[in-house]
């Protein structure tokens, strides 16, 4: 969500996000905004797909310049804050700089979650109001209320405002002034993320918490079955994905709270962590695929990515690494092959000995322990290996990771039978323009 970024001049940087307040015009306006933000993104990403089929190049400068022509023929389009407008599509520029423009989605409206961004912080002022309430100037909306959870903490460097489970949200990207810390002098630890227990440390410690509770689990499933019995496009249907949306609300900021303190015990008590690799967005990706090319063994791998999912691996990282800058504790990522199925005792690799999903019995040396105590073990003294910052792995394939594709696939969209642009309206559009199509607020 935020630049990757974290030292900025005046200190480090934090993200931290309160609960909007939204009057009923600010809410609607919200939503017709993200629905702009929403119809700049897809027809950028449509003009740049059309570009790099004819082998040409359109970058962010350009795409601006027509957005702002753009702007004196559509009203729709100046009705959203304009700075927000630039910066969706300079997300959408780094999007494709990283992933390359066939790769990146489009954003639909049942499926993107609103989030539009206010990147200068002169246009942003706080106010506190109450014990409880402060407030937000943000340019177009005027003063809006937001819970005061607790403190920013520090200046405003942005603020980004989003859609999730049926509220709004405001994150603030804060300045904090602080200098990094010396490095943490404490010992070293491994950690073994699993399925069962969310985080295993190599002293033995465990980390777990169940984030939906039985009652919720239970309405969850329940509200599934209701799901699977209305119409598509029915306004019952959109009553039951809001419930759905807010049991898993809950569920999620359990989860960030539970990585939070759990990164924030681990950074208090270790100067090095270790961690494994894994790459949980690959993991993950066959299964739900992409918009072009839904995904493969969806129904096989959808029981495998929900557990993965649930114990927020990636969230448990990203929750490290941001506790580390203020404990100074070094994260290490190491390769993650073989680290299950290794004896931490005498070394000897061998799948036998891994007994179970709990028990780990080596069949050279007869030591016997925990298996993911075992595999942290092995985590921590992995310590040399270490990856690199973008966490692609050299060697050797992890029992943890899918097996790679077979077919490398072809580049270019024509090559691949894949219609350019898929049911979208700016199709017929001359590409020289940026016109975007008119927006539904629905959302
Ligand atoms: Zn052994």
């Amino acid at each position: 969500m935020f630049d990757n970024q974290w030292e900025g001049a005046g200190g480090m940087l934090a993200g931290r996000r309160y609960r909007l307040e939204f009057s009923p015009d600010q809410a609607a306006f919200a939503e017709r905004v993200g629905g702009i933000c929403r119809s700049v993104w897809n027809t950028g990403l449509q003009q740049r797909r059309a570009y790099r089929q004819r082998g040409a190049f359109i970058g962010y400068a350009e795409q601006c310049r027509q957005l702002a022509e753009a702007k004196t023929e559509f009203g729709w389009l100046a009705e959203a804050p304009s700075q927000v407008l630039q910066q969706t599509l300079k997300d959408l520029d780094s999007a494709c700089s990283r992933h390359g423009a066939w790769k990146v989605r489009w954003r639909l409206a049942r499926r993107w979650k609103p989030a539009f961004r206010f990147p200068s912080p002169e246009q942003i002022s706080i106010q506190r109001l109450s014990r409880r309430w402060g407030r937000v100037k943000l340019p177009k909306f005027g003063w809006v209320r937001f819970r005061w959870s607790r403190p920013p903490g520090g200046t405003v460097r942005s603020a980004t405002v989003s859609h999730d489970g049926g509220r709004w949200f405001v994150a603030f990207l804060i300045e904090d002034g602080q200098a990094s810390p010396a490095a943490h002098p404490g010992p070293r630890a491994g950690i073994d993320r699993g399925v069962i227990v969310a985080a295993t440390t190599s002293d033995g410690d465990f980390h777990d918490r169940a984030y939906i509770a039985t009652g919720e689990a239970q309405r969850y499933r329940r509200l599934q079955q209701q799901l699977a019995r209305t119409r598509r496009g029915s306004n019952r249907r959109r009553r039951v994905i809001a419930k759905i949306g807010a049991v898993m609300l809950r569920v999620r900021h359990r989860r960030a709270d539970f990585n939070a303190r759990t990164a924030a015990s681990l950074c208090d008590r270790y100067g090095t962590v270790v961690l494994e690799g894994l790459k949980t967005a690959n993991m993950t990706k066959s299964a739900s695929g992409t918009i072009e090319c839904p995904g493969r063994n969806v129904a096989a791998k959808s029981g495998l990515n929900r557990a993965i999912l649930d114990k927020g691996w990636y969230g448990l990282e990203l929750a490290l690494t941001s506790a580390a800058r203020r404990s100074g504790t070094q994260i290490v990522k190491v390769n993650p092959a073989y680290t299950s199925i290794t004896c931490s005792t005498c070394g000897a690799v061998d799948a036998k000995s891994r007994e179970s999903q709990a028990r780990f019995a080596c069949t050279s040396c007869a030591m016997v322990a925990h298996a993911d105590v075992n595999a942290a073990i092995n985590i921590k003294n992995a310590a040399g290996q270490v990856m690199s910052g973008r966490g692609d792995l050299a060697i050797g394939r992890s029992v943890k990771r899918q097996p790679p594709r077979t077919r490398a696939r072809p580049h270019t969209p024509a090559a691949r039978g894949i219609p350019v642009v898929q049911g979208q309206e700016e199709v017929n559009q001359p590409i020289g323009r940026f016109l975007p199509s008119p927006v539904s607020p629905g959302l």
